[in-house]
């Protein structure tokens, strides 16, 4: 579940639509909670789903240590990446807000933490922006 104080907005054409602040969310406060409505998928049947519903799941899902993919059962599923991410995942199925976020911020993420299988072109384009995401990201960026 994320955090309350926030919405849907459209980021632009290339990224689509992403999460916004409604109200401040000061640094260390808890932005995103996995709960029991989030959708799992195993690996299994992840691999038996029909080609559409994979490309759903790689697109708003995030993947555990176990393989299982997460999906939102709220807006926390067009959580964007960014490389210079406002919230980060704690490995203790919560995120917190790393920097203090103001009304109307985008509410962005480091994907590099999710387990990605493959390399992801990023679209986020900010001065940090490493420009791909790759399955190493986890292993390099984690104690960052
Ligand atoms: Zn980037």
């Amino acid at each position: 579940m994320i955090h309350p104080a926030t919405e849907v907005g459209f980021v632009s054409d290339t990224i689509g639509y992403g999460v916004f602040a409604t109200a401040r969310i000061p640094k260390g406060t808890i932005t995103y909670v996995e709960d029991i409505f989030d959708i799992r998928v195993s690996p299994q049947a992840f691999a038996a789903l029909d080609t559409g519903y994979r490309e759903i799941l790689d697109k708003y899902s995030c993947i555990d240590v176990a393989g299982t993919r997460i999906m939102s059962w709220d807006h926390a599923k067009y959580m964007n990446h960014s490389c210079n991410c406002n919230t980060i995942d704690t490995a203790y199925c919560f995120e917190i807000a790393i920097r203090d976020i103001e009304p109307g911020e985008e509410i962005t993420d480091e994907y590099g933490l999710f387990n990605i299988s493959e390399e992801v072109d990023l679209a986020c384009k900010c001065p940090s922006c490493r420009g791909k995401l790759r399955p190493s990201d986890i292993d390099i960026y984690h104690p960052v």
